[in-house]
Order: C-alpha cells, then structure tokens, then sequence
C-alpha cells in the first residue's frame, strides 16, 4: 500500500526557462568567482565538462556536477548561488497544482526530494504557493548526499520508516530520481513538469 510520495523540485513541481537560465548563469558565476577568471571562461569550461560528461554518461548532467569535476563544492555553489537569485521572483503561484497537492494528501503523506539547497527549496515552494503542502523537505543538507546516490534514497526510506514499495517517487530525470528509486524497490512516476501531476489522480 502506497503511503508517501516523494517529489522531485525542479523540473518536476515547477517548470520555468528563467529559473533554469538563472541556475546557469549562477553556476558561472560561481567559477568564475572561485576559479578567478571571467564569466565568458567559466561558460566555455561548464559547457564543455556538461557536454563531456553528457558524452561519458549517456544523460544530460546538472551544474551541480559539471562543478563538482572541476573540484568545487557543493557548498560552495549553494553558497553562490543562494547570493546570485532568488527563483522565487521568477516564478508566480500554482493554483491547480495546490488542489491537486491537497487531493493526493488527504491520502498520501507528501515529500520534498530534491538536490538543491534548503533555502532555494523554501524560496521556489513559497513562490508556488505550495509550502505548507509537504510533511517532510529533504534537500541537500539532510544527508549531505545528492541523487542519484543510492545512499540517499536508502537514509530516506529508513528515515520514514516505511518499506520501500510504499513510497512513489515522482520525477523528471529518469538517471537522478526514477532509476535510483526502482532499483531501491520504489514505485516510479516519470513527469516533465507539474501538469503531468494531476495524472496521479487517475492512477492512484
Ligand atoms: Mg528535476
């Protein structure tokens, strides 16, 4: 029986070109701050390790990773990124997604799961309207551990105390959110943005 879904943030609660271009541009920033050198060449370097990456892996790789190969923390882009944008101001309230959220908790406990940072985390949810929707948040701070690490999934299934098979795993990156959960036994629901979610009405 199923008893938490556990959503994705980014690119699956929420979909925005601006958001994404702003990660982007942060994750620039970042290198070219920590690295000391310009915006121009911590694009060119970024762009080209993702598109290596893309090339070793068979999947697109988020900035998180492209700098971490380049040896910059997690932290520290967090920490960067944090300072850089706020996506809260890029994004405006998801009426039908909150009734659709509601719905599915009047069953079902709900469930942040996502590699960003607590504070980009609140500030995305609040914008959304949809804060006050979740039971728990993880983020990356919870375990200092990121999808698609098996470790992290396995410390959140513990976590809730519950068998793997009762919790549903909803998300837009087949590598970093859906094949992680279904090889820890989680139920998988793949999307590619929030519309999808209502879906889950039908299904559940
Ligand atoms: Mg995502």
């Amino acid at each position: 029986m199923l008893k938490v879904i556990l959503f994705d943030l980014d690119g699956t609660l929420y979909t925005s070109s601006e958001v994404y271009q702003k990660f982007a541009e942060a994750a620039y920033h970042t290198y070219a701050k920590l690295k000391k050198t310009t915006v121009e060449k911590a694009k060119e370097v970024l762009e080209r390790r993702r598109k290596e990456m893309k090339k070793e892996r068979g999947y697109e790789v988020p900035y998180t990773l492209a700098l971490l190969s380049v040896g910059i923390s997690i932290e520290e882009w967090h920490k960067e990124n944090i300072n850089f944008f706020n996506p809260g101001d890029l994004l405006k309230k998801n009426e039908l997604l909150k009734i659709i959220l509601s719905k599915l908790k009047e069953k079902y406990k709900l469930a942040v799961f996502t590699n960003n940072n607590r504070i980009q985390t609140e500030r995305i949810l609040k914008a959304l309207g949809i804060e006050r929707l979740f039971d728990y948040i993880f983020t990356y701070e919870s375990y200092k551990l990121i999808k698609p690490n098996p470790e992290v999934f396995k410390k959140i299934i513990k976590e809730l105390k519950i068998k793997p098979e009762e919790c549903l795993m909803v998300g837009d990156r087949y590598h970093f959110d859906l094949l992680p959960a279904q090889e820890q036994e989680m139920k998988i629901y793949e999307v590619k943005g929030p519309d999808d979610i209502s879906e889950l009405l039908n299904i559940l």
